[in-house]
């Protein structure tokens, strides 16, 4: 987080709410990421925080991107396609991968073009790919444990892994290539046993692959990977020991390694800060309202199952106060007991690691536009 005198003074400049997102951070987090995982390649999943200042500098750090929507797909092609032309099909393949097992016809046919590597999960994706995007590879995704993960995933995404070899065998038999596996452990995953127990079911469906004549080239370890929200998160590198113990013991060195991450890269690179307009003593309970809620840049708590906290700049004895938004809608609580100062209308308040899944899905709800954004050390 940029120093709190940076913070205020990039408020008074450009006013709040403000979301501030500190490159040098993600820059951080990539380089660990990269440092911690070798082996692995990083395609920045998209819709943490689909910012295309982040995208370039992901980029320029040597990241490629898990899209999963054309949307999506868009604004990462025409954010780094300017840099080096390899050939096409590899440059796509190399830098951005479609992970959304489902979807649309006109998704695919747009697709086609690219030649892209895209998830399923189903036989009815099968006979759509087939028609729609032909020349698309796959990538088969398997449901895998999310026990104990902040967001749950696999009760809409991933085929049973007993189904597995059979959804194989059908892509090829209709013409089309699969390249690999993948799953994902749910996110915010800090029970990194989901991530042991996914290994070795996805060795084992490689293993079923291969004896039914369809030996698979690429594994997809997905995201997950936890941000350090608070103390309990146990670092990255004890993650990663684990994970490169498990790779190494279970597949062959030349299967492609591919990893998802989205919060990790950007959860901890963003802080906002917010002003107080509004104060009340209810029930005995502080109050306060401050210009930013559920319906913008806290959308995490409801979507994401994120709880944010709230500082203030100011020192002073601390009372358990509830911090709510802007709208007239009751649900906009950020927080129901925040130990906050005496705070007055006007003052700035602040929240850390706010970075990931919470301005990509801010809304307009009831008038309130979403927070500015600022970029620093780009
Ligand atoms: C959301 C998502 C990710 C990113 O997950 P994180 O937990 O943010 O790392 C990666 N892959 C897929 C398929 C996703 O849906």
């Amino acid at each position: 987080m940029p120093k709190t005198s940076t913070l205020k003074s990039l408020a008074r400049q450009h006013g709040t709410p403000l979301f501030i997102v500190d490159h040098t951070v993600l820059r951080r987090n990539f380089t660990e990421f990269r440092r911690w995982l070798p082996r692995v390649q990083a395609y920045y999943a998209v819709k943490a925080n689909p910012a295309p200042e982040i995208i370039r500098t992901l980029y320029r750090a040597g990241a490629s991107f898990d899209v999963a929507s054309i949307g999506e797909f868009r604004l990462v092609y025409d954010n780094i396609r300017r840099l080096p032309p390899k050939k096409r099909q590899d440059f796509i393949w190399d830098k951005i991968i479609y992970a959304n097992p489902i979807k649309d016809r006109a998704t695919l046919e747009e697709l086609d073009q690219y030649r892209p590597l895209v998830t399923y999960d189903n036989s009815a994706e099968i006979g759509k790919i087939r028609r729609h995007a032909p020349h698309a590879g796959l990538a088969l995704r398997i449901r895998v444990p999310n026990t104990g993960s902040m967001v749950e995933l696999s009760s809409k995404f991933g085929a049973a892994p007993g189904e597995a070899a059979d959804l194989i065998a059908a892509a090829f038999d209709a013409g089309l290539v699969v390249e690999g596996l993948c799953f994902h452990v749910g996110s915010q995953c800090t029970n990194f046993d989901n991530f042991v127990q996914a290994l070795n079911i996805s060795a084992q469906v490689l293993e079923e692959s291969a004896g039914h004549g369809h030996p698979l080239k690429l594994l997809d370890i997905g995201g997950g990977f936890p941000a350090p929200y608070d103390g309990s998160v146990q670092p990255f590198r004890s993650l990663a020991r684990i994970l490169n113990a498990e790779l190494r013991r279970l597949f062959p060195p030349n299967l492609e390694i591919l990893a998802e991450p989205g919060r990790f890269m950007v959860a901890t690179a963003a802080t906002l800060v917010a002003e107080v307009i509004g104060k009340a003593d209810r029930d005995g309970k502080r109050c306060y309202y401050l210009n930013d809620g559920i319906y913008q840049t806290f959308s995490g708590v409801l979507f994401d199952h994120c709880q944010y906290h709230v500082k203030a700049f100011k020192k002073g004895p601390a009372q358990l106060s509830a911090v709510f938004g802007p709208t007239c809608d009751a649900l906009d609580t950020i927080c129901q007991s925040e130990p906050l100062p005496d705070l007055n209308l006007g003052d700035l308040v602040y929240s850390e690691n706010i970075g990931a899944y919470t301005h990509a899905s801010s809304t307009w709800f009831n008038g309130f536009p979403p927070a500015r954004v600022v970029h620093v050390n780009v």
